[in-house]
């Protein structure tokens, strides 16, 4: 795969405005989240593209955030105007997702259920007790533990939890995993294409390419429609970090196409729209090979900044890769979302006990 596409059919008519504010927001990030050069990791890739990093792993206090703080600040209006006592929410034992709504349902006084289901085929000596779920715990969630293995759609599981909260009394609100096929899933994403853009502005030029890791999809969606707006939707590029990427490019495009409607962007979405790389992802879901520890050693060590094996290890070894190969054009600018996920490292230590 390349991403050569010539730099001059960048689009360069002004943005089509979207219509982003219409929507209630809860603010629960600091703010617009810093861009930071990496300029020792661009040089050790050979110095052909700068690479700069935007903080998405550090865009709030409620318990480190990360991506999913900036999707529920769309979805956690709804919950509070309509009365809803109880966040429900699930994904794996580690999920960061989980330790965010848990952390947002403290900071709000509601009540927390998660399901947390056997999705990676890993088990460090405490995986279950450090790390994401261990934070979860002291936020007060109740934490359910679950056999099933990892899919991205919706569980049984999940609906068996929602039902125990309404047959106690309560008012449970349905959080899906990642935030994304709930309908207002991909618009935090949109937001952030329009920060960069403001972003861009202040630092007098455009980036060239924005890297992002993809999973449950509304990360990517969101951008893939915030970008369109001025003709970048294929300069995002999605690493895949699922290992399934047949269904993370489906799940993708669904909420690119739907979220793209709810923004009245004046153009459709198509699959060819969405960039999904494959190369990454494996050998499975929660599950990092030798490159992705690489890529996370090497960007440590070079920048000091922290990526884990499960999301942003993984992006960040695609894009290095990608840089190596000469894939990313020469000269250009190249933003990689870093999106959280560094609370998980720690449930991973047997991998990096030697460093
Ligand atoms: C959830 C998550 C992703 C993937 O985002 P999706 O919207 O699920 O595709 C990537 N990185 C981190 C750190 C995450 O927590």
């Amino acid at each position: 795969m390349s991403h050569r596409a010539s730099l001059a059919c960048l689009s360069r008519r002004s943005a089509h405005t979207l219509n982003l504010s219409k929507f209630p927001r809860q603010q629960l990030t600091f703010g617009p989240t810093p861009i930071v050069p990496l300029p020792r990791l661009s040089k050790h890739l050979g110095g052909n593209v700068d690479i700069y990093a935007k903080r998405e792993d550090c865009n709030s206090g409620l318990a480190f955030g990360g991506n999913k703080t900036r999707k529920l600040e769309y979805l956690i209006p709804d919950a509070l105007e309509g009365g809803y006592d109880t966040l429900v929410s699930i994904g794996g034992i580690q999920s960061n997702q989980t330790r965010q709504v848990a952390a947002v349902a403290a900071h709000l006084g509601l009540k927390c259920v998660l399901v947390q289901e056997d999705w990676v085929n890993y088990s460090d000596a405490v995986y279950d007790r450090v790390g994401n779920i261990q934070l979860s715990r002291i936020m007060g969630a109740d934490v359910r533990l679950d056999e099933a293995g990892f899919d991205i759609g919706i569980r049984k599981s999940w609906q068996d939890a929602l039902d125990e909260v309404e047959q106690a009394g309560g008012k449970p609100f349905p959080i899906p995993a990642g935030c994304s096929v709930h309908p207002k899933g991909g618009l935090g994403f949109v937001g952030f294409a329009e920060e960069v853009r403001q972003q861009e502005a202040e630092l007098g030029f455009k980036f060239d390419y924005i890297v992002v890791c993809a999973v449950t999809g509304s990360t990517q969606a969101g951008m893939v429609v915030g970008f369109a707006a001025d003709g970048r939707e294929r300069r995002v590029i999605g690493v895949d970090a699922s290992a399934k990427p047949a269904q993370t490019h489906a799940q993708v495009l669904e909420i690119a196409q739907s979220t793209a409607k709810l923004v009245e962007l004046d153009r459709d979405i198509t699959a060819d729209d969405v960039i999904l790389d494959e190369r990454f992802g494996g050998p499975e879901y929660g599950i990092p090979n030798e490159g992705t520890l690489e890529a996370i050693r090497l960007c440590a060590r070079q920048e000091g900044m922290l990526t884990d094996p499960v999301y942003e290890g993984k992006s960040m070894h695609g894009m290095i890769e990608m840089i190596l190969k000469g894939e990313l054009q020469k000269g250009s600018k190249v933003l990689y979302a870093h999106l959280g996920g560094v609370p998980a490292l720690s449930a991973y230590s047997f991998l990096f006990r030697n460093g």
